[in-house]
């Protein structure tokens, strides 16, 4: 390891290219393409030979959306990745799965509200986690063709986030044009039911494309350890802990490691699609490796790490007893690593659903306070909330790792 790089004094510089520099890295835009070409040129002058796979990914924006019911307007928000409209419809509204079974909504415009809107629904394609109620909600809506939707949610930092009003719905596979407010707004717009409203959402959804990033080094025919994090970001964030510092990590590691000629291959992903509804980079990424999950020895995902309060977490899914062993004794004992419970939101899972043994890295903070902090997912997931310092110590733990595997 070169000890004479100043390796905190290269996260600041990663983390400003990322967050700030970058505009944005929400998957298909052009922030996200600028994001993967800075991570894979910055591998190739650290002397790896970074590998590009694309996949199509749909850029969306919106100037807004508002709600006019009897000459009151009402400042609502397109619903991420919706299609935009301009429907003027009966207002009807559910509050349960009940009440939406029995609505005649062909034509109307839909209030979601109460518990029906109390979660996050699944988008329809995402396979990883997609419980039958959300399933169920979706069937029966596109069922019933309304004009549009208007959801009135209020905060669920387990599935949307530190987002209030969260979007009940971002999906840019489901058709039906929505919109998202408060459930105060929500209440206030009940006394319409039965009324002609009108909903303008001024939203577009823009074709792109999107790619991973993945680097390989040492002996390709073996076993390989894969580090991964996830380069996207969600709309509207510098997406700074989720996930600029799990990047600049993988920065880390390619220069910490750059002369790695171990047995045991590594491999650095920057997977493209975490935050995203589609998460097109994972599946990609399981199409191309559909087989060969058996070959990978270890994931280690680095998301959500080096927040300035607190240390850093680890959390151990399925290690084989001597991995295990090794894994106490690197992260044990590195100072400000905390072992952590099991967290299932992160790109880890994928190796996990393959029988892959995987570790998990993160912030203590974050895992103490998921249900309830306001941070990721919102402008406040910024570059001034990491601390620096913190990063070249991961990077040094998953080096020491590593080379005991
Ligand atoms: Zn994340």
């Amino acid at each position: 390891m070169n000890q004479s790089v100043n390796y905190v004094e290269k996260c600041r510089e990663y983390l400003q290219m990322l967050c700030d520099t970058i505009p944005g890295r929400c998957v298909g835009s052009e922030g996200n393409r600028m994001a993967t070409a800075y991570f894979s040129e910055t591998l190739k002058s650290l002397g790896w030979e970074p590998k590009a796979s694309s996949f199509d990914a749909m850029d969306w924006t919106s100037k807004g959306a508002r709600l006019i019911a009897e000459g009151q307007e009402f400042g609502l928000q397109s619903s991420p990745y919706s299609m935009g409209c301009d429907a003027e419809s009966i207002l009807i509204s559910a509050a349960s799965m009940q009440e939406l079974e029995l609505l005649n909504m062909e034509g109307c415009i839909v209030l979601l509200h109460g518990e029906l809107a109390a979660e996050q629904l699944m988008p329809k394609n995402f396979v990883f986690y997609n419980p039958e109620h959300h399933r169920k909600i979706i069937a029966c809506l596109e069922a019933g063709k309304p004009a549009a939707l208007v959801c009135a949610t209020g905060f669920n930092p387990e599935l949307a986030g530190g987002v209030y009003p969260f979007p009940l719905i971002e999906d840019g596979d489901f058709d039906i044009p929505s919109a998202f407010t408060t459930e105060e707004i929500g209440s206030q717009l009940l006394q319409y039911t039965g009324r002609k409203i009108r909903l303008i959402s001024d939203a577009v959804r823009i074709p792109g494309k999107g790619y991973n990033i993945t680097a390989l080094k040492g002996d390709h025919e073996g076993k390989k350890i894969v580090v991964s994090a996830h380069i996207d970001a969600k709309k509207g964030t510098p997406g700074a802990i989720d996930n600029a510092t799990g990047v600049i990590v993988l920065l880390l590691l390619a220069e910490m490691l750059r002369d790695y000629q171990g047995k045991t291959a590594m491999e650095l992903a920057a997977f493209n699609g975490e935050d995203y509804y589609s998460v097109p980079g994972q599946m990609l990424y399981i199409a191309e490796n559909q087989g060969s999950f058996n070959q990978v020895m270890l994931n280690i995902n680095i998301d959500g790490a080096g927040y300035q309060e607190g240390g850093s977490a680890y959390s151990l899914f399925d290690l084989p007893e001597n991995m295990e062993r090794q894994a106490h004794s690197v992260f044990g004992s590195t100072h400000g690593f905390w072992e952590g419970p099991q967290w299932p939101q992160g790109d880890h899972s994928i190796f996990v659903q393959f029988g892959c043994p995987a570790i998990a890295i993160t912030s203590e903070w974050f895992l103490q306070n998921m249900y309830t902090q306001r941070i990721t997912h919102t402008p406040a997931d910024h570059p001034r909330i990491v601390n620096p310092e913190q990063l070249p110590v991961i990077a040094r733990a998953v080096t020491d790792m590593i080379k005991k595997c």
